[in-house]
């Protein structure tokens, strides 16, 4: 049977059908081509429809296995509020081929990583649906940063293990 993606703050099974907002981090390689390769992806934070709501009235907490860039909770809070119909822009708009944080060119062949928000709707009889139109990039992060911030782990051989 398939399983029901859990919530990260209340640690319930988000049901079938229920929408839910789910943060990606996507390791890409730039080409030219404008089709950059996914090597690597995972869920760095999945929130329930409650918590969600929880979050436009106040804080709410996340469990700690994964560690969060402030990017992310930051794009989390922001999603929320634009989901309830707000205008505000997102503040760390990124500029077209640059890292989000440290601003240096991300180049043909660079590998880099991409930390989408989306929301999302799991059903029983069908794939996770991503809503159309839902999709919005919070940061594009060059590899150097990355291992700064440990936006991956990486096994006893030095290979990135895949928490999807
Ligand atoms: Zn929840
Ligand atoms: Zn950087």
């Amino acid at each position: 049977m398939k399983e029901r993606i859990g919530c990260f703050s209340c640690n319930r099974a988000v049901d079938w059908d229920e929408h839910y907002i789910c943060i990606s981090r996507l390791r890409r390689i730039k080409s030219k081509r404008g089709d950059d390769e996914i090597v690597n992806a995972m869920a760095s934070l999945q929130v329930c429809g409650y918590c969600t709501a929880k979050a436009l009235l106040g804080n709410i907490t996340f469990n700690k296995e994964v560690p969060l860039l402030e990017l992310e909770i930051a794009g989390f809070y922001w999603f929320a509020t634009r989901l309830d119909g707000s205008g505000e822009p997102w503040d760390l708009v990124t500029e077209e081929n640059h890292c989000t944080l440290c601003k240096s060119p991300i180049r043909d062949g660079d590998h880099y990583t991409e930390i989408n928000v989306t929301e999302e709707i799991s059903e029983q009889e069908a794939p996770i649906e991503v809503i159309p139109g839902s999709e919005y990039r919070l940061a594009v992060i060059c590899d150097n940063c990355a291992g700064k911030h440990v936006v991956w782990w990486y096994d006893a051989h030095g290979n990135i293990i895949d928490v999807i």
